[in-house]
């Protein structure tokens, strides 16, 4: 599926190359869940110089607290909407709300965001040239008809539906990057992030664990949402940083599926939530919104073969890491487990 090798542009503002030894990584969206967390990786290798451009709609300073002074680190306010003037060698572009609520609560700009803002990071791109890597989503395969998903899968997405701003933003988002590539010889990375999790997930952005870990410690019911059959695959934040860094690092220009393979039903997730964190709650069915996926497990092969990356964490093993920083968050301690 790989397009042939474009031939390798001159790149005179290769600024580690030429001037210094240290990797100037450009992070945008690197005050957010995932960003954060491969910030952290990235800052713990000595010789890379980090840059997080964010706007901060879905993220936060905190997330980058450890970090704010450090001399190899450097956090701009900045919307990816707008033009970008900055040398990097390489750009690890995640700036875009991932959770439903927050991608549909203004629809036209998540699709500025995935369309313009992809747009000007390969216009940097091609500039400096640096190498870029997308964080696509396991939404652009929409509602599959295939299970498990492959990369050679083209998806089932509705057009005009209100996810369209994300999942069809994500796949113009992709189709900048290959015209680029192919165009303009640009070195691109693609990663198909399916469901992640972790700690630092805003508390209230409505994504599934989210959701049940904060209400199993506020002792509320678990939302599940009709009808609850529908199932999806998780992977802890760790994991999903190791397979990006291990695509940026690699020969591959994907798209590769990053997700973790094990399925589980929502009323699956509920139940090993209450059982984990507090088997008193009760589970709710509510009512679902519209063109929710009815199924979603990543085929691996790809990132196994070409990445020689899989998933470490178990489900089980994950929610209890996510649970002791939502207490802390949350102001739950154990001892009042309810
Ligand atoms: P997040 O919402 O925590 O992080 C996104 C970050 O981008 C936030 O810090 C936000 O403030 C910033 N941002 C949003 N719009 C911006 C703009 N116009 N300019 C600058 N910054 C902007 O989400 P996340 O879960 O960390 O997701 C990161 C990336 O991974 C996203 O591209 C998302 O589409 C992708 N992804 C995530 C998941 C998942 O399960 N978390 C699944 C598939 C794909
Ligand atoms: N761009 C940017 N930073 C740069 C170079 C370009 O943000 O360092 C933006 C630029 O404003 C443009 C987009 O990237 O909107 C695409 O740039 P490109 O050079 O590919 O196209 P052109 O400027 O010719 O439309
Ligand atoms: N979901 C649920 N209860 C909630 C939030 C979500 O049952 O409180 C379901 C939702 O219907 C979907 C799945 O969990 O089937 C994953 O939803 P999420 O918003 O986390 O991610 P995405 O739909 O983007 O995969």
């Amino acid at each position: 599926q790989s397009p042939s090798k474009p031939s390798p542009l001159p790149s005179p503002l290769r600024f580690s190359k030429f001037f210094q030894s240290n990797m100037r990584i450009l992070v945008t969206g690197g005050a957010g869940f995932i960003g954060s967390h491969l910030v952290d990786k990235l800052m713990e290798n000595e010789k890379n110089e980090v840059i997080v451009v964010d706007n901060f709609f879905t993220g936060s300073k905190d997330n980058l607290r450890k970090w704010i002074g450090h001399p190899r680190f450097e956090l701009i306010r900045h919307d990816v909407t707008e033009p970008l003037l900055i040398e990097v060698d390489q750009i690890y572009h995640l700036a875009c709300p991932a959770s439903p609520i927050f991608y549909k609560y203004n629809p036209v700009k998540t699709i500025k965001t995935n369309v313009i803002g992809t747009l000007n990071m390969l216009g940097l791109a091609k500039r400096v040239g640096a190498r870029i890597l997308l964080t696509s989503t396991s939404e652009v395969y929409g509602d599959p008809l295939i299970h498990p998903q492959p990369e050679t899968y083209w998806g089932n997405v509705n057009p005009i539906g209100v996810r369209s701003c994300y999942d069809e933003g994500k796949r113009v988002a992709e189709t900048l990057m290959f015209d680029y590539h192919r165009q303009h010889g640009i070195e691109i990375r693609i990663a198909r992030i399916f469901n992640t999790y972790g700690p630092r997930m805003n508390i209230d952005d409505g994504r599934v664990v989210s959701n049940f870990i904060a209400q199993a410690l506020r002792g509320e019911p678990l939302t599940v949402q009709k009808p609850g059959t529908q199932t999806r695959s998780f992977c802890y934040v760790s994991d999903m940083v190791d397979g990006l860094i291990r695509l940026m690092e690699g020969e591959n220009t994907g798209p590769i599926n990053i997700g973790n393979p094990g399925e589980f039903t929502m009323i699956e997730l509920a139940e090993t939530v209450k059982e984990l964190i507090n088997p008193k709650v009760e589970i709710n069915m509510v009512e679902n919104t519209p063109d929710d996926p009815r199924q979603r497990k990543p085929d691996i092969t790809k990132a196994k073969e070409l990445l020689g990356w899989e998933p470490k964490v178990k489900l089980r093993d994950g929610l209890p890491l996510m649970e002791e920083d939502f207490r802390l968050r949350l102001g739950v301690s154990k001892e009042n487990k309810p």
